[in-house]
């Protein structure tokens, strides 16, 4: 069983040749509204890969938001455990889609009133949970919240710091998975973004030192996602010492939508290590459905199935 805390936002999306500069107005091509939501898509991938999935979250009480908790329940998801806020909207994302430059605009609505309480209220649930998969697109309390009573029912957490913002140490240290990826990696050890065109050399020590950091501040491990190239991880030895940083190359696919990417290797990775898998074999199983899932348009409707996880299996 697993546990997500996050978010659900109703995504509405434009394909566009270009973006417009200011003042300009273009055509888009192409315009969707889909459920989405970090916590929302991550739910979705856990539970296509054949766990059981309870979503606690907050959604407006409006179309948006009974559409949303209708796609899950579809699914298969509890969402006994997502509020629906009165006065209100749910969650927006507005996302424009050009080649190569996917730009999204989150408006936050009814998940910014998930509360440390509304966590705590579903307290039986960490109990019975093998994983907590909890991300940053609800106020902090609320995924301290969470981390704490992962902690005292013995349910290893897993962290998706996105989208960035600084960590205290406090919830460092209760988090067995922090899953950053790149830019997420340098936001939370406090550091400015990395440059865009750094050199192989810069890039690869710039995310050795920034893993490293993260493990000395108290994280388990870590598992860095690296877009096209892959996804990278580390894990702190019995005595706390660092150890080094293992590479799994990205599975070669044609891409179609990197939406929700970082999404489908969230939810899979907290599916294999609900499982019992070592956390190697957990990023490997990780990648690969990141992988089937940008292949495929939409973040949720993208999502692999296990018998589609297994085909792929080489
Ligand atoms: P986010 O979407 O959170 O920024 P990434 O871009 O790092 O996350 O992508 C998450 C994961 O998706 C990667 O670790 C990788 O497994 C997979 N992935 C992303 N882009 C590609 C790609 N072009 N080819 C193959 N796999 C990819």
């Amino acid at each position: 069983h697993i546990v997500v805390v996050g978010s659900l936002n109703l995504d509405l999306i434009v394909e566009v040749d270009r973006l417009p500069d200011q003042g300009e107005t273009v055509l888009g091509k192409k315009a969707h509204m889909l459920p989405g939501g970090k916590g929302a898509n991550q739910a979705v991938a856990a539970r296509r890969l054949g766990a059981e999935v309870s979503l606690i979250g907050a959604v407006g009480r409006d179309a948006f938001g009974a559409r949303l908790l209708e796609a899950l329940r579809t699914e298969g998801i509890d969402t006994e455990g997502v509020k629906v806020v009165p006065d209100e909207g749910s969650g927006l994302a507005f996302i424009t889609l050009a080649e190569r430059d996917n730009r999204i605009i989150v408006v936050p609505g009814a998940n910014a009133r998930l509360t440390p309480d509304d966590v705590d209220r579903q307290a039986a649930l960490f109990r019975a949970a093998d994983v907590v998969l909890v991300q940053l697109e609800i106020p902090l309390e609320a995924v301290e919240k969470a981390v704490e009573l992962a902690r005292r029912s013995g349910v290893r957490v897993i962290l998706n710091p996105a989208p960035a913002r600084p960590l205290p140490a406090t919830l460092l240290r209760a988090v067995d998975v922090l899953t950053p990826n790149r830019l997420e990696l340098r936001v939370v050890n406090d550091l400015p973004p990395p440059a865009v065109e750094a050199p192989e050399e810069e890039a690869s020590a710039a995310l050795e030192a920034g893993v490293r950091a993260l493990l000395a501040r108290g994280v388990s491990s870590v598992v860095v996602t690296l877009g096209a190239e892959g996804a990278a991880y580390a894990i702190r030895d019995a005595h706390g010492n660092p150890g080094g940083l293992h590479r799994v190359p990205a599975v070669r696919v044609p891409v179609r939508d990197t939406t929700g990417a970082g999404d489908a290797f969230n939810g899979a990775l907290a599916v294999a290590l609900a499982e019992g898998r070592p956390l190697g074999e957990a990023v490997r199983m990780a990648n690969r459905a990141a992988a089937i899932k940008v292949t495929r348009f939409g973040a949720q409707a993208g999502m692999p199935t296990r018998a589609e996880l297994e085909r792929w299996q080489e």
